[in-house]
């Protein structure tokens, strides 16, 4: 089965999340570049979400809190190809109740190459990028392919 090659929309999709420490990071980041961002269709966890709404003025679809799933519910929407983007200010400096998840994210971002700035100077340059106001072709690796492979090492009939 040939992977299909959707493609990521002008209108983006984008996820936002900040650990505690880096919350006000990530509010300056935004009120900077609200204008761009109010073009796009904008999620995030629990705590971080509530914090945009409040200072952007613009709808956000809120997730729960990080450490009680939002990070694995972004997550999942990635899987399902229905998160385009993802500016994730984790902290470097603090273990988090939730590393595992956080871990797990970071790793479907990279599998579903989803655009990730994890500070703010990748944050800065992603976001003056001329692909934010086009559409842009995604390649998605060929998973069904990769799943194929592995039934068949296992001797298993698809
Ligand atoms: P929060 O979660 O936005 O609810 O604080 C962020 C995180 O810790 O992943």
């Amino acid at each position: 089965m040939k992977p299909t090659i959707p493609t990521i929309q002008a209108r983006k999709r984008i996820a936002l999340v900040a650990h505690d420490n880096k919350k006000n990071d990530l509010l300056e980041w935004a009120r900077y570049n609200r204008e761009t961002l109010s073009r796009h269709h904008l999620f995030g966890t629990g705590t971080t979400g509530r914090l945009l709404e409040k200072e952007l003025d613009l709808p956000l679809t809120r997730f729960k809190s990080g450490p009680i799933g939002g990070d694995q519910q972004i997550g999942a929407k990635i899987a399902e190809g229905e998160i385009d983007f993802l500016i994730f200010f984790w902290d470097p400096l603090e273990p988090q109740p939730h590393d595992p998840d956080i871990k797990a994210l970071l790793r479907l971002a990279v599998l579903y190459n989803i655009p990730t700035a994890s500070n703010r100077a990748t944050a800065d340059f992603i976001i003056s990028s001329p692909l934010m106001a086009r559409e842009y072709e995604h390649k998605t690796p060929d998973l069904e392919r990769y799943n194929a492979g592995r039934q068949k090492m296992l001797g298993e009939k698809s």
